[in-house]
This record gives C-alpha cells, sequence and structure tokens, in this order.
C-alpha cells in the first residue's frame, strides 16, 4: 500500500508548517512582561504590517486564540450602542458572525443566500438605504464551507457608498488569494491556515477609523475587548497571558511568507489546485463550486455514492492523507481537500495516486 511518510493535512487549518516553523516552537522560555517579549510582539506586527498592509494604513492587534476570538473580538468591539450589524452570509461563517454577534446582544440584518452563490448586495443595498440603525457590513472573504471567493470590491463599494465601514474575516484567504486591503477598514486573520504558523494566535488589522469607533463602542467584552488589546500592544505588552510559543511560531511563518513573498505563496497555493482540480477531473470526481468563484486553497467535490464519505476518508487516513468532511446538509455528501500549508509537489502528486487506487478498489 502507497503512504505517504507524513501526515499531510488537506482541510482547512491547522495546516503542516514547516521545520523552521516547529523548530521556532522550542525557542527560549520567556517572561511576557520582559523586553523579549516586547520585541517578538513588535516583529510579529512589524511583519503582518509589511505583508498585508505596505502603506501601513491598518494597525494590528494580536490576539491569543484561535481565529473565531479574534473575529468575536472584532464584532463586539465596533457595532455602537443602538447600532445594528449587516452581515452577508452564503456559508457556515457567514453564520458564525452573525451568532457571534447574537450571543453578544447585538442586532443584526442578517442577508442570508444559499452556500455556492453570491452574497445578497441587492438586498443589502436595500437594507442599508432605508435602516440607518446598520452601522457597519461584516462579510467573509473566503467563505471556508466551499471554497468559494466572494466579491470583496463589490462589497467594499457597496458599503461605502453608505458611509459605512466593512470588516472582513479573511481568516481562510489572508496568504492564499489577493486581497486589497485598501478598502478594508477591518480584517480577521489567523496564524494557521495560509501564513503557515501553529493554532493559538490570531489578530485583526484596522483603519485609523475603526480605532475610533472601538473607543466610543460599549465595552461587551472584558478578554476580548479590542480597545484596551490595542492600548497595551501600543505600549508593546499584552493585558493577559499570551500564547507565547505560538507567537514564535507565527513569527517565523511571517519571516518565511517575506522570503517567499506573498505574490509567490498564492501563486504556489493556485498551481496546486490548479494540479489537484485537473487530477480531481480526471477521475471522474465533480467539483460543487462554478470554476470563477473557487478559491486557490480549497476544492468541494462531491463524494461517489458508491465509496461513501467514512470508507474514502478512513482508507485515506490509513494511508497518511487527512480530508475534510462536508458541514450542515453537505455533511456526508461532500469532502473538501485543502491545499494550504507547507506540502511538496510531490504529496500532493502521491495523494492523487493513492486516491485513484481507493476510487478503483472501492
Ligand atoms: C477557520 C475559519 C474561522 C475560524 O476558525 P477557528 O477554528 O476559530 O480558528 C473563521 N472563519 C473562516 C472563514 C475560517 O475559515
Amino acid at each position: 500500500m502507497k503512504k505517504a511518510a507524513r501526515t499531510i493535512l488537506l482541510n482547512p487549518g491547522p495546516v503542516n508548517v514547516s521545520m523552521r516553523v516547529k523548530r521556532a516552537l522550542l525557542k527560549a522560555d520567556i517572561c511576557h512582561r520582559e523586553k523579549e517579549f516586547s520585541d517578538l510582539l513588535a516583529s510579529v506586527g512589524g511583519s503582518l504590517q509589511e505583508i498585508f498592509s505596505p502603506g501601513r494604513e491598518h494597525q494590528p492587534v494580536i490576539i491569543s486564540g484561535s481565529g473565531t476570538a479574534a473575529l468575536e473580538a472584532a464584532i463586539i468591539s465596533t457595532v455602537g450602542e443602538h447600532e445594528k450589524i449587516l452581515i452577508l452570509d452564503n456559508g457556515v461563517y457567514g453564520d458564525r458572525m452573525a451568532r457571534i454577534a447574537a450571543a453578544n446582544n447585538i442586532e443584526v440584518e442578517h442577508i442570508k443566500s444559499p452556500w455556492g452563490h453570491t452574497p445578497g448586495l441587492e438586498s443589502a443595498r436595500q437594507s442599508l438605504e432605508v435602516d440607518l440603525s446598520i452601522g457597519l457590513v461584516a462579510a467573509v472573504h473566503h467563505e471556508t464551507t466551499l471554497g468559494f471567493i466572494n466579491p470583496m470590491p463589490e462589497i467594499c463599494k457597496l458599503a461605502h457608498e453608505f458611509g459605512k465601514p466593512v470588516i472582513i474575516d479573511s481568516i481562510s484567504g489572508l496568504g492564499g488569494e489577493e486581497i486589497d486591503l485598501g478598502m478594508v477598514d477591518m480584517v480577521v486573520g489567523s496564524a494557521n491556515k495560509c501564513i503557515q504558523g501553529v493554532p493559538g494566535v490570531s489578530f485583526v488589522m484596522m483603519k485609523k477609523d475603526m480605532i475610533n469607533r472601538i473607543e466610543k463602542a460599549p465595552k461587551r467584552s472584558f478578554y476580548l475587548d479590542l480597545s484596551n488589546l490595542l492600548a497595551h500592544q501600543q505600549r508593546l505588552e499584552t493585558p493577559f497571558t499570551p500564547a507565547v510559543k505560538a507567537f514564535y511560531a507565527l513569527d517565523e511563518a511571517l519571516a518565511e511568507l517575506r522570503e517567499e513573498t506573498l505574490p509567490k505563496r498564492i501563486e504556489r497555493y493556485r498551481a496546486a489546485a490548479r494540479m489537484l482540480r485537473d487530477g480531481f477531473s480526471g477521475l471522474g470526481l465533480k467539483t460543487i463550486v462554478e470554476e470563477i468563484f473557487m478559491s486557490n486553497t480549497i476544492t468541494a467535490l462531491e463524494v461517489p455514492p458508491e465509496i461513501g464519505y467514512e470508507k474514502l476518508h478512513d482508507e485515506l487516513k490509513a494511508r497518511n492523507f487527512v480530508i475534510y468532511s462536508g458541514q450542515g446538509n453537505l455533511e456526508g455528501k461532500m469532502f473538501r481537500v485543502a491545499n494550504m500549508g507547507d506540502i511538496q509537489t510531490e504529496e500532493f502528486e502521491l495523494f492523487l495516486e493513492v486516491l485513484e487506487e481507493i476510487l478503483n478498489n472501492g
């Protein structure tokens, strides 16, 4: 039986990371109230700006916790007292933003569209025209549910036409997709997807107008209050014990990304997705998303009914490849192959060989 020499994660994060990033986890034990940690924090923040906001228009705030922690911090720290947030939802993660708002008693103008369809910009426009209590607009850049890229420029243009700032969840987009942050007022990212760090650290990057906004918004959380986190970070401190080792890994992952360069990272992912998709179509597998909307890093495929998800998953797992199931009503009917992370071309080629073997013998 052909088998990969290591576990290859074809799930959309956490991803395989390089030896260099793994080694960073073994750096010295440090106290987060000492200069060593301030230097680390400054280095991570500087790299995030250099890579994603070269004009330095966006102020980063780095948060210990998975991507959802940064997303929750972003939403609860920005919506004003008597304001609503308009959320464009066409997948699990759009819905998650609405749930975060609801859990924090924030009113939502919830614009829901079916999975695999573009977000409801016309409905959003109608809401913005009639409902003056809408304070901002939030959307997901790369909807991980299906590997679907949402139209960022159109979303930002619409919100700005009504003078509303935009929050973008680009947790699975940053590092893997082109995005013009020039129009984005606040973007949320995390360490362990296309940035190729380890789980435990996430971040928001925000423009000046958002700094004014978070200072005025009501305090809905003690731990995830962005204005408190930002005030500490401007003094190169964190208010609570940070995930120091995950910061080390993120710092190294960002150094790697700077060396690889963002355009080449995106191109590497795009080429891997292209190769995989050629292979899938050769095996007769059907993709779910229309090609023009497909991301560079996730391919959603129908599970061949002859084999079923469980068997496909288990056979691949036995050969050291981890695929990802569908969510919601696509559970069992769809599987996802992500090509994020430090994975070599030969490993993707082996995956296609192994997949062919399993489908033929299934
Ligand atoms: C992964 C992901 C998240 C956050 O997930 P965590 O498990 O909290 O890291 C949020 N939004 C999108 C679009 C994602 O892909």
